[in-house]
């Protein structure tokens, strides 16, 4: 009798998530698990912060012990990349081999969004996703090198207070504000000034336009037609799901959309994680999350689903991110939102910034607030709150978890 088969394409924290949830359900066929990077399944997280200031070595980012793949029964397919999935036949090409499966699982996450600007090709121009990169990246900035900070989103933020804290000159740059994209102007601003008061040169309204040097880099010329001087630079300007590998039945414009079970249009194949535009009941669409949490969570999701364990992932999304002292948390998902309130002390570097939208609390970032995210998660989504009441941070969150009529003060 044939061995039934699971797929794994990608061994990133969702690819491994759905492995172990599969043996966890019970499952006793083959689980392959195709990875294109050299090493086994590693955080992500610590490239752009502890691992890239030198205060954690590479042996302190592997998900899972080596013995744990042996132990669960995974095959794992390191530097091995999947080149072609036929979803009529269920089989995929890898290695030169060709395997077949009955459930597969496309969990190959994203790569940064590439800058097309002249000159991007020198020496000395830097993106971030994998251990390789950050490993390129520690190494270069041993030598104190002028940093220029491409984008000024998470990554981009996180690599300026880094190289900042082991002592380069940083320039941080974008059209807009720190993080202001996710988190508004307001927290843009309080952050801009967080980096400024700590040394770095941060730049809004200008974006490079080119990068210049002889043999590497020397400058980057910017849309207002001045220039910075930098040894090295890092564009952080975003990522785009890895589809290119996947039939056009599973594109979508941003990613593989998927239910709310993790499956996609084609019977038996199923998605999570960075490449995953899922359906979210309690948003009422579809979103496509890069979080850390989203991964595992999902990945995990996803496995259970090959399984046939059906259950709705639907959590409230949730993300981090370290820069200096600043330990921030961000509850829910607001794209678009009416107004901000702010509550607590910014520049004291402990606040939180409520998003509302028709009255509704949409999404919430705490800074240095972790011991109010059990009250916010419960906040998220309710309508009628006493909103002028967020604002004020003697009233306790727990209390406003009623309606506004029955606020207790
Ligand atoms: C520097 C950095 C810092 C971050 N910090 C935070 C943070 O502080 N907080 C937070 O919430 N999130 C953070 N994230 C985001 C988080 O790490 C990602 O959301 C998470 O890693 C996504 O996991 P994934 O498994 O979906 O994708 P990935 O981790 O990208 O894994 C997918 C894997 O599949 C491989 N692959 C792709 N195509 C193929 C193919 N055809 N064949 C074989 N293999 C393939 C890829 O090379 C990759 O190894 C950070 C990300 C980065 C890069």
């Amino acid at each position: 009798m044939k061995t039934a088969t699971c797929a794994i394409v990608g061994a990133g924290l969702a690819g491994l998530s759905a492995a172990e949830a599969i043996r966890a359900e019970g499952f006793d066929g083959r689980v392959l698990l195709f990875g294109d990077e050299p090493e086994l399944p590693y955080e992500r997280p610590p490239l752009s912060k502890e691992f890239l200031r030198g205060e954690v070595e590479s042996d302190r980012v592997p998900l899972r012990a080596p013995a744990f793949y042996a132990e669960h029964r995974i095959e794992v397919h390191m530097r091995t990349r999947v080149a072609h999935v036929d979803v009529q036949r269920r089989t995929l090409e890898a290695g030169k081999e060709l395997y077949t499966y009955d459930k597969l699982l496309l969990a190959t996450g994203a790569s940064p969004r590439r800058l097309p600007v002249a000159g991007s090709d020198l020496p000395g121009v830097h993106y971030l996703r994998t251990l390789h990169d950050a490993s390129v990246l520690r190494w270069a900035l041993n030598s104190r090198p002028r940093v220029l900070a491409v984008g000024a989103g998470f990554i981009g933020c996180e690599i300026a207070a880094s190289a900042r804290a082991v002592g380069c000159n940083v320039v941080l740059l974008d059209q807009i504000l720190p993080m202001e994209r996710a988190l508004g102007p307001e927290v843009g601003e309080i952050y801009a000034r967080y980096h400024r008061d700590r040394g770095v040169t941060v730049k809004s309204g200008v974006v490079v336009t080119e990068f210049r040097g002889a043999s590497r880099l020397e400058e980057a010329l910017l849309s207002d037609g001045t220039t910075v001087a930098c040894d090295l630079a890092v564009v952080g300007i975003g990522v785009t799901p890895n589809v290119s590998i996947l039939p056009s039945e599973l594109k979508t414009g941003d990613g593989v959309e998927t239910d709310e079970f993790c499956r996609t249009e084609v019977d038996d194949v199923f998605a999570a994680g960075d490449v995953a535009r899922s359906r979210r009941p309690r948003l009422g669409r579809s979103i496509r999350l890069e979080h850390f949490e989203n991964a595992e969570l999902q990945g995990t999701a996803a496995g259970r689903a090959m399984c046939g364990k059906l259950d709705p992932y639907d959590p409230i999304p949730f993300f981090w991110s370290y820069q200096y002292d600043l330990d921030l948390q961000y509850y829910g998902v607001a794209i678009e939102w009416e107004r901000v309130v702010l509550r607590g002390r910014p520049d004291e570097g402990s606040f939180t910034a409520f998003y509302l939208d028709s009255e509704r609390l949409e999404a919430a970032c705490l800074v240095n607030r972790s011991r109010d995210a059990s009250a916010i998660k419960r906040l998220i989504g309710q309508k009628s709150l006493a909103i002028e009441l967020l604002g004020d941070d003697s009233v306790p969150l727990r209390n406003l978890e009623l309606t506004g009529a029955s606020v207790r003060q």
